[in-house]
């Protein structure tokens, strides 16, 4: 590569890089660095600046070490790794901002993940303890309650496991869509008839419609999606209550919005705008009854944006909610982009 084109990067790079010889002059500084500490032209000993910031890191010659500067009044915190190298010095130094936020984020997510884990492990222990330690003085039947709570407790584990796997790949984009053209209705009976055995008492409705156009969409995603919500539908509302599944071309043609609508116990206002949120549920006598991760809907909207749809929700206390989804039509330009652009990335 050409001398020019290595200053090129340099001075481009989205990060400060600060050449300096021995003496620590300063031999060139890039439009990052001068554009952070706000120096249009810095030239000279850079001591007062570097002499708070440079450490010997002979110890460690990758080491990176994380300080506040002033600049304008303002403090900003900012990570240094400073290498020494044959005649002098070369000091990267990047905005922390996001470091830390990502830091926040990631820790959050392992400490609601270690909670949501401990209180089935913590069960589970105190029941086999209980088992164990009095197994003689139980009777079978009280034997077998312990053995099912532990086994509901497994359950939940492994469903919680599963979520985040599906989270993990879905946020690594390490799932392969393969879109075809689907009819909505046909789909929706499928997992209503999945359904139907876990939730023996609900009623499920699925209205006909032959004008609804066929939805652009990958089988096992779309199939995701409408067990996610049709389960929430029925798991969120009382007994002998009615689940109605319906679909229908959107004014333009464009979408189709297909809504699952129920008449449970509805989401309170102030919940709407985060419902979509990793791990949220939401306290009531019921979701305490019935077993969730509160992963489902993140991972619903998630494969939604992912196919180009809408999902959106409506509710009312003690009422009933809908959930609607909009979804691209398959038309015979769309399946022909999709496949192109299929073919593109193999
Ligand atoms: P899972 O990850 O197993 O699906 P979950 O059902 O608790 O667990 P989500 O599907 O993400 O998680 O739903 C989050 C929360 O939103 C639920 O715990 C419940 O409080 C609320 N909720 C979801 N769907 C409905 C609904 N149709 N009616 C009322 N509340 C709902
Ligand atoms: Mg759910």
């Amino acid at each position: 590569m050409k001398s020019g084109l290595y200053k090129k990067i340099l001075t481009q790079i989205p990060e400060g890089v600060l050449i300096l010889d021995k003496d620590f002059n300063v031999v060139f500084a890039n439009d990052w660095f001068k554009k952070v500490t706000k120096k249009d032209v810095i030239e000279g000993k850079v001591n007062e600046f570097l002499e708070n910031y440079y450490y010997d890191n002979t110890e460690d010659e990758y080491a990176i070490r994380k300080f506040d500067i002033v600049v304008d009044n303002e403090k900003l915190a900012v990570k240094v790794n400073t290498k020494k190298v044959d005649d002098g010095y070369v000091v990267m130094i990047s905005l922390l901002k996001e470091c830390i936020c990502l830091d926040v984020i990631h820790n959050d997510f392992i400490s609601t993940v270690s909670h949501e884990m401990r209180t089935p492990l913590t069960s589970m222990k105190g029941f086999i303890d209980t088992i164990l330690s009095a197994g003689d003085k139980l009777d079978a039947s009280q034997k077998d309650r312990f053995l099912k709570i532990v086994k509901q407790q497994i359950e939940r584990l492994t469903r919680l496991v599963e979520n985040l796997l599906t989270v993990s790949r879905l946020e690594n984009k390490k799932i392969k869509d393969v879109y075809k053209s689907l009819n909505v209705i046909d789909l929706s009976k499928i997992v209503v008839d999945e359904l139907k055995s876990k939730h023996p008492n609900h009623i499920f409705v699925v209205i006909e419609n032959n004008n609804v156009s066929n939805i652009l969409a990958d089988y096992d995603k779309a199939h995701q999606v409408l067990t996610n919500l049709i389960d929430n539908a029925a798991k969120y509302s009382q007994k002998n209550t009615t689940i109605e599944i319906k679909a229908q071309n959107k004014p333009d043609n464009d979408f189709v919005e297909i809504s699952i609508k129920d008449q449970g116990i509805g989401i309170p206002q102030e919940y709407i705008g985060k419902i979509f949120s990793k791990f949220l549920r939401i306290d009531n006598p019921l979701t305490r009854e019935v077993q969730g991760t509160g992963l489902g809907l993140y991972i619903t909207k998630t494969l939604i944006d992912s196919m180009g749809g809408v999902i959106s929700v409506e509710s009312e206390l003690d009422k009933g909610t809908t959930f609607s989804v909009d979804w691209p039509v398959a038309t015979t330009e769309s399946q022909a982009k999709k496949r192109f652009l299929q073919d593109a990335v193999k």
